[in-house]
């Protein structure tokens, strides 16, 4: 039986590793029946705890139980499915092609589990953040340890006594706490760290890894644009990028986080944009059980010091008591204003106009590569010019956010948004060394290639 609430010093949490390790290379994770048999384990054992998850988020964020069950808990489920109907096949190896000179032999690529894997995870949607990841891990066949949120105690907690119910302690292992925890994670040889977290402290962990040369998956974060055409159906328009930007309050990795409209029809979108902060949340967004709260003061404090009062022109009301902060639009924003220095995070959401698209994407590609981009067009030309042009994780033509919810598209940032991805048969491979072997024949012998070498020899293989 686990402890609960368990802190580990560094020998113990070395231990832990070798444990894992021989464990996984003992050949006891590997086969398919086990891995399918511990991802249907997962899958019960969610099911159980769903009530006691949705508490737990509502405790931490305020989240009402359709965000909770659709961005976590059905989310989750989905992504298990899928991968139990799918694993049998990811886990063959596979025969690939051979060039001419090898001829007689056989090329074979081999997934085989990296081992034992660490799994840290951020506060925003706490549960599915290292839930999904560790999907990935155990349909490779590794062992893994998870680091849930300290800024999400309720949730860490339950995560923690599910898996503990649920698993064996030197196969899968929850460990609570805050940074210090992490960080002496972070040190340990772990054969793979996935990180899910802000692109300051994906640094910090990469960092340490190197010390042990951990491979690391970085799923980070960025300013998320969201280019508005002129062309745009701005009714649809405006409804999804209320919900893309507002949905959790606006702590989503891949939510919005500015608006770069067209001149010409920016001052209707505004008001279409108003409209529908109006249709999902009512006149007093604070009284709907649909909008959620600011994690915690610290982070309340960063978003309304972004506040600049002349340029809101919907919201900007805020109560440090409750963790408020109202679904906020600002006009008239510039790149150099504060806003615009750092990924916001929360529930505000700047307009900047454009007139050239050319200028917008000079703009775009003069800053660090986002975790997403929207743009919103009819124009295929359009699209064209922007998917070329622009680099970033990946996105959505109008839509926003939900390039994440298929379990066919690799999830993941580039650059400064991160490194790796995610997602469906990508989870699988997140967490798979893919060993290439060239199975070299016996009875078809080339001799050209060793010593002595000679002009004739060169001239052969020219
Ligand atoms: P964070 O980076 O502050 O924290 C993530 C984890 O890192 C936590 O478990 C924490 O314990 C640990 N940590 C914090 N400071 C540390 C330090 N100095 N040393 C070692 N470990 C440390 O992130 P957050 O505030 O919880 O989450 C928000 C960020 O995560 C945003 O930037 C968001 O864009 C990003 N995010 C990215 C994705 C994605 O899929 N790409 C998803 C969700 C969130």
């Amino acid at each position: 039986m686990q402890n609960i609430n368990e802190t580990m010093d560094a020998s113990a949490i070395q231990n832990l590793i070798d444990k894992q390790k021989r464990l996984v290379a003992s050949g006891g994770t590997r086969p398919l029946a086990f891995r399918m048999k511990q991802l249907q384990t997962l899958k019960s054992a969610v099911k159980k705890y769903e009530k006691d998850i949705m508490e737990a988020l509502r405790q931490d964020l305020r989240k009402s139980q359709y965000e909770a069950y659709t961005t976590e808990i059905g989310y989750l489920l989905d992504s298990l499915g899928h991968t139990m109907k799918h694993l049998k096949r990811w886990m063959k190896p596979k025969t690939v092609r051979t060039p001419a000179m090898h001829f007689g032999s056989k090329s074979v690529i081999y997934p085989e589990p990296y081992g034992s894997a660490l799994i840290i995870g951020p506060f925003n949607y706490p549960f599915m953040l290292v839930m999904d990841p560790l999907a990935g891990a155990i349909a490779a066949g590794n062992a893994a340890v998870i680091k849930p949120s300290e800024f999400t105690p309720h949730v860490s907690a339950v995560i923690a006594k599910l898996i503990r119910e649920h698993f064996d302690e030197d196969y899968i292992r929850v460990i609570e706490g805050g940074k210090e925890t992490t960080s002496d994670l972070i040190h340990a040889p772990f054969d793979r760290i996935f990180f899910t977290g802000s692109t300051q402290v994906g640094k910090i962990v990469m960092k340490a890894a190197a010390e042990h040369l951990v491979p690391v998956i970085l799923e980070l974060g960025g300013k998320s644009p969201c280019i508005v055409h002129s062309d745009a159906d701005l009714e649809l328009t405006a409804k999804r990028i209320v919900w893309g930007k507002f949905v959790n309050t606006g702590q989503t990795c891949v939510a919005p986080d500015y608006v770069l409209a067209h001149k010409e029809i920016k001052p209707a979108l505004l008001v279409k944009l108003k409209e529908q902060i109006t249709a999902f949340y009512g006149a007093d967004p604070k009284q709907s059980p649909d909008f959620g709260r600011i994690v915690n003061e610290r982070h309340w404090e960063r978003l309304t010091g972004l506040l600049e009062p002349s340029k809101v022109v919907t919201g900007g009301e805020s109560d440090r008591g409750d963790l408020y902060l109202a679904p906020t639009l600002m006009d008239k924003v510039q790149w150099g204003d504060k806003v615009m220095e750092e990924e916001i995070f929360g529930p505000i959401l700047p307009i900047l106009e454009y007139e050239h698209l050319d200028q917008a994407i000079s703009m775009l590609n003069s800053r660090p590569k986002p975790l997403a981009l929207y743009l919103f067009t009819a124009n295929k030309g359009i699209e064209r010019n922007v998917m070329e042009a622009v680099s970033f994780g990946g996105g959505c033509v109008n839509d926003t956010i939900l390039h994440l919810a298929t379990p066919y598209l690799p999830f993941g940032g580039v650059g400064q948004s991160g490194m790796g991805s995610y997602h469906g048969r990508y989870s699988f491979e997140a967490f798979s060394h893919m060993k290439g072997v060239l199975k070299k024949s016996t009875r078809v012998k080339i001799n050209f290639i060793f010593p002595p070498y000679s002009d004739k020899k060169l001239n052969l293989i020219k």
